[in-house]
C-alpha cells in the first residue's frame, strides 16, 4: 500500500467537501447510536464482530469529517472522537468499506432515522478510490472493462463465435433454421445487453433470452461493441471511471437508434445503468431503459409468450438481488413470472425488499482476498434456501447466480440454480411458439 502523503489526503478530503454534497454531510451527522442497524447486517449477524455494525462503518467516514471540517473536531479532536486521515484509518476503511459491506442497503431500510448508510459506504469507497486505494482485485475488473469494453476482457472473435454457437442452439430449440441472434442492427425496438459471465461461463442463458425474444416476435439486437451491462466502477466508487463505462452503453444505444435499452439479469447493472448512469453522464436517457425481468412480465401480460406451467413441477424459490428489489424497485414482476412458469413456488423468509444479500454484492465476487468472509456470511442465505425445501433456486442476477452456485457447493444444498430467462425458456413449447410466429 502506498504510504499516505499530503496530496493523497487532499484528494480524499475533497469527497467530503460540504459544498458539493450536502446529502452526505446530513447523513454523516445524523446517527443517534440506537444500534438497530446491527442486526440487519449479515456481516455482524454471522460473526458478532462489533466492527461490522453498519453504524461503525458510517462512523469511520464521519470521524474524518469531524476532524477536518468542524471547529471542535479541528481544535479538540479527542472530545468528538475525530480522527486523522492516516495509514491506520485507511487500512480500516479498506477492510470494512470494501471488504465487509455488500452495499445491500438492508441496514438503511431498518435505520431508525433513515441514515443512508450504504451511501456513506459508497462515499467512503470514493475517498479510497480518489486516494488510489481500491483493492487491486476489484480494480483489475474495472480496468478490463475500461480497456476492452467488457469486464472479462472477452475478445471480439470469442464473443462472436459464442453468439454463432448460441444461434445454432436457438435454431435447434425453436425447430426453426431461420431463428436468429441479430448483431449490430439499426432501428430495432430493443438493444439487449449481457453480463459478460454469460458469454464466458453461461452461454445458454443467451440462447434462453433469445428464445423468449423469438417467441414474443420482438424486434431486437445485440451489439458486439458494447454489450456489458455491468459497471464495476460503481462498486469501486470511482466516478470518472463509472462515467466512462456508463457513457459507452448510452452511446451504443444512441448509435443503433434502439427504442429500448433492455438490461440483462444483473442487479448492480440495473442500478448502475438505470438509476446512477444519468448522474454519471449528467443527462437523461432519450430512450426507454427497462430490465429483462420487466419485459418478460410484459410479454406474459400481453399474451406475447405463453409459458406452460405444467413443465416445471419441482418446488422453486426465488433469491431477490438487493439492487433489483431494494434499490431499483423491481419486486413483483419476477414473482408474477414465476407464478406463471412453475407449479410450486415458495418464498424465502424474509423476501422482497427485506431479503438478505447472497453475500456476493458490493463487488465481493471480484475481491478474492475476502473469499472466506464472503462464504461465511452466506450461511444466512444457505439457511434461507434450506428452509424453503425447494430444489430449484432462481435469481435474476448473474452475480447472485455465481455466489449461489458457490453456496450450493459449500453448504451442500444440492439445489439447481437458474436464471429467470432459463426458467421461462424451458416453459415455452415449440408448438406454441410456431403458432405465435406464423
Ligand atoms: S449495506 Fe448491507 S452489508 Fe453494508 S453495512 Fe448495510 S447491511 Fe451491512
Ligand atoms: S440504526 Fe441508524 S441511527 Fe441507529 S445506530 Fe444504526 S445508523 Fe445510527
Amino acid at each position: 500500500m502506498v504510504k499516505i502523503n499530503e496530496d493523497i489526503i487532499k484528494a480524499g478530503l475533497e469527497v467530503l467537501n460540504s459544498h458539493k454534497d450536502s446529502k452526505l454531510i446530513t447523513h454523516l451527522n445524523s446517527c443517534v447510536h440506537c444500534g438497530l442497524c446491527a442486526k440487519t447486517c449479515l456481516y455482524y449477524l454471522t460473526s458478532n464482530d462489533k466492527r461490522f455494525i453498519p453504524a461503525r462503518k458510517v462512523e469511520l467516514v464521519s470521524a474524518i469529517y469531524r476532524r477536518y471540517f468542524t471547529f471542535i473536531g479541528k481544535t479538540m479532536p479527542g472530545l468528538t472522537n475525530a480522527r486523522k486521515l492516516d495509514d491506520d484509518i485507511i487500512a480500516e476503511m479498506i477492510d470494512l468499506l470494501y471488504g465487509a459491506c455488500v452495499m445491500c442497503g438492508r441496514c438503511v431500510k431498518h435505520c431508525s432515522i433513515g441514515v443512508d448508510i450504504e451511501y456513506v459506504v459508497r462515499k467512503g469507497r470514493e475517498m479510497l478510490a480518489k486516494m488510489g486505494y481500491v483493492p487491486e482485485s476489484l480494480q483489475s475488473t474495472v480496468k478490463a472493462a475500461l480497456e476492452t469494453g467488457n469486464n472479462m476482457a472477452i475478445s471480439y472473435e470469442d464473443f462472436t463465435d459464442t453468439i454463432e454457437w448460441m444461434e445454432e442452439e436457438l435454431q435447434d430449440d425453436c425447430d426453426d433454421p431461420d431463428a436468429r441472434i441479430p448483431l449490430n442492427e439499426h432501428g430495432k425496438n430493443v438493444l439487449y445487453t449481457l453480463n459478460p459471465r454469460e458469454p464466458k461461463f453461461f452461454p445458454l442463458s443467451i440462447s434462453a433470452m433469445a428464445k423468449i425474444f423469438y417467441a414474443a416476435k420482438e424486434s431486437w439486437t445485440l451489439s458486439t461493441y458494447m454489450y456489458d451491462v455491468t459497471n464495476y466502477a460503481y462498486f469501486s466508487s470511482h466516478p470518472a471511471e463509472a462515467k466512462t463505462i456508463a457513457q459507452r452503453i448510452y452511446d451504443e444505444t444512441d448509435k443503433l437508434k434502439a427504442k429500448r435499452l433492455v438490461l440483462a439479469e444483473c442487479g448492480h447493472g440495473v442500478r448502475a445503468n438505470r438509476w446512477e448512469a444519468p448522474n454519471y453522464i449528467e443527462k437523461e436517457f432519450p430512450f426507454d431503459v427497462i430490465t429483462s425481468v420487466e419485459i418478460i412480465a410484459e410479454y406474459i401480460k400481453e399474451g406475447r409468450i405463453k409459458p406452460n406451467k405444467e413443465i416445471i413441477t419441482e418446488k422453486t424459490t426465488l433469491h431477490d438481488p438487493c439492487n433489483l428489489v431494494r434499490n431499483a424497485g423491481v419486486i413483483d414482476d419476477q414473482r408474477y413470472i414465476l407464478k406463471n412458469c412453475v407449479k410450486d413456488f415458495v418464498e424465502m423468509v424474509p423476501y422482497g425488499t427485506d431479503n438478505f444479500c447472497c453475500g456476493g454484492g458490493g463487488g465481493q465476487l471480484t475481491m478474492s482476498e475476502y473469499n472466506d468472509r464472503r462464504l461465511s456470511i452466506a450461511e444466512i442465505k444457505a439457511e434461507q434456501i434450506r428452509k424453503t425445501g425447494a430444489s430449484i433456486v432462481v435469481s435474476p442476477c448473474h452475480n447472485c447466480i455465481d455466489q449461489l452456485s458457490q453456496i450450493n457447493v459449500t453448504y451442500k444444498l444440492n439445489v439447481k440454480i437458474k436464471t429467470l430467462a432459463e426458467i421461462v425458456a424451458d416453459t415455452l413449447l415449440v408448438e406454441n411458439m410456431l403458432n405465435n410466429n406464423k
